[in-house]
C-alpha cells in the first residue's frame, strides 16, 4: 500500500484516478479547492482538504501531515477558449501552482509526480498520428501553460532528483462503467456531454464548430480516451517511476471519430436525435488531432479497455441519465 497527494481528486479525470487507486488499496489524500470539483466525487473515507494550491503555507501543513509515496496533480485552469481571453492568469496560475506544488514535495522528500498535460502542446501537428517526437508548438496560453509546467518538472529532475511523468491527454471522454463517477463540469464545453446533453433535453442545441475542414466529413477529428482507461495509464505511470526515471506518454486511443460520428453514435446509443446546428469553425481548432499510443503501450502495458466510441458514448450516457443535475443535490459521497 502506497499513500498519494492528488491535487484536483474532486474534479473529472482525478475522481477516476482517486477511485482506481482506492480500489487498489492505496491511500489517497485530496486537495481541491472545489471550484470544478465536487465534494460528491470523493470516495468515503478519503480525506479532503478543501485549499487552494496557491496557499503555500497550507500545502506545507499536508505535507507536514503525511508522507506521501507520489503527487499526481489535475488542478488546473484547462479551458483552451478562456484561456484566450485570459492568457497571463492561465500561464500564472498553472505555472505557480505546479512549481510551488513540485517544491512542497521536493523538500518533503517525495520525487514522485505526475503532471495531467495535454495535446494542446501540439498546436497543429505537422503529422499524424502524433507520437512523443513532434514539434511541441501550442497555439493556445492552456497548452503553453503546460509546455512551461513540463519544463520546470525537467529542471526539477535535473537539480533535485524529482521523477516526473507528463501525460498528454487527448479527448478525455466517457464515465465510471460502474456508474459511480461521470462528467459535471460547470460550464461543459466537451463535445460527447453536449450532446448527451441536447439528446436528453438537458442542454441547448449543439452547435458544429464548422462543416469545412479537410476530413472525410468536414467536421473534426479527436482521439476520444476513455476516463477509466486514462486513470489505469495513471497507475501504470506510478509504477514506471518507481523504476526512477522521467517520463512523458501520450495517451489516446490511436484512433478518430469526427463530430458527425459522435452525434451519430450519440443518437444510437440514447435512441434520440442530438438537435444540432452548423456554426462557424473555433479557433484555433486543429482539424485532426490523434495519438500515437505506442510507447505508452510498449513501456507500461497499458490498453484500453473502453477503445470504442459505442463504450464511451455508453458510459457517459449512464451516468447522465441517472443523475440529470450531475453531483448536484447527491448529498452521499460515492462508494468504492
Ligand atoms: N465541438 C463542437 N461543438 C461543441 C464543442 C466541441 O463541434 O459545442 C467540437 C470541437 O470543435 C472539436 C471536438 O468537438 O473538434 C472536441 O471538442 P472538445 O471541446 O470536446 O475538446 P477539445 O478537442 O477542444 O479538447
Amino acid at each position: 500500500m502506497a499513500r498519494f497527494l492528488v491535487t484536483g481528486g474532486a474534479g473529472y479525470v482525478g475522481s477516476h484516478v482517486v477511485l482506481a487507486l482506492v480500489e487498489r488499496g492505496d491511500e489517497v489524500v485530496i486537495i481541491d479547492d472545489l471550484r470544478q470539483g465536487h465534494r460528491a466525487a470523493v470516495p468515503e473515507g478519503v480525506e479532503l482538504v478543501v485549499a487552494d494550491l496557491a496557499d503555500r503555507a497550507r500545502l506545507a501543513e499536508v505535507f507536514a501531515g503525511w508522507k506521501f509515496d507520489g503527487v499526481l496533480h489535475f488542478a488546473a485552469l484547462s479551458l483552451v477558449g478562456e484561456s484566450m481571453r485570459d492568457p497571463l492568469r492561465y500561464i500564472t496560475e498553472n505555472l505557480s501552482n505546479t512549481l510551488g506544488l513540485a517544491d512542497a514535495a521536493i523538500r518533503a522528500g517525495c520525487l514522485r509526480f505526475v503532471l495531467s498535460s495535454t495535446a494542446a502542446l501540439f498546436g497543429f501537428p505537422e503529422r499524424l498520428p502524433i507520437d512523443e517526437a513532434a514539434r511541441l508548438g501550442p497555439v493556445s496560453a492552456y497548452g503553453e501553460s503546460k509546455l512551461m509546467a513540463e519544463r520546470g518538472l525537467e529542471w526539477a529532475e535535473q537539480v533535485h532528483g524529482l521523477r516526473s511523468a507528463s501525460l498528454r491527454y487527448f479527448n478525455a471522454a466517457g464515465a465510471d462503467p460502474k456508474g459511480r463517477l461521470g462528467e459535471d463540469h460547470n460550464p461543459e464545453t466537451h463535445l460527447i456531454p453536449l450532446a448527451i446533453n441536447a439528446a436528453l433535453g438537458l442542454g441547448p442545441e449543439l452547435t458544429v464548430f464548422g462543416t469545412d475542414y479537410d476530413t472525410p466529413d468536414g467536421t473534426c477529428i479527436r482521439d476520444y480516451v476513455h476516463v477509466t482507461d486514462l486513470a489505469d495509464a495513471h497507475l501504470r505511470v506510478l509504477d514506471v517511476l518507481n523504476e526512477g526515471r522521467s517520463v512523458r506518454y501520450n495517451v489516446g486511443n490511436g484512433s478518430g471519430y469526427s463530430v458527425r460520428e459522435v452525434i451519430d453514435t450519440v443518437q444510437r446509443v440514447t435512441g434520440r436525435p442530438v438537435p444540432h446546428r452548423t456554426g462557424p469553425r473555433r479557433p484555433g481548432d486543429p482539424a485532426v488531432l490523434v495519438a500515437s499510443n505506442t510507447r505508452l503501450r510498449e513501456e507500461t502495458g497499458w490498453t484500453p479497455r473502453y477503445a470504442a466510441l459505442e463504450d464511451i458514448v455508453r458510459t457517459a450516457h449512464a451516468w447522465r441519465a441517472a443523475h440529470p443535475n450531475g453531483f448536484r443535490g447527491n448529498a452521499s459521497q460515492v462508494a468504492a
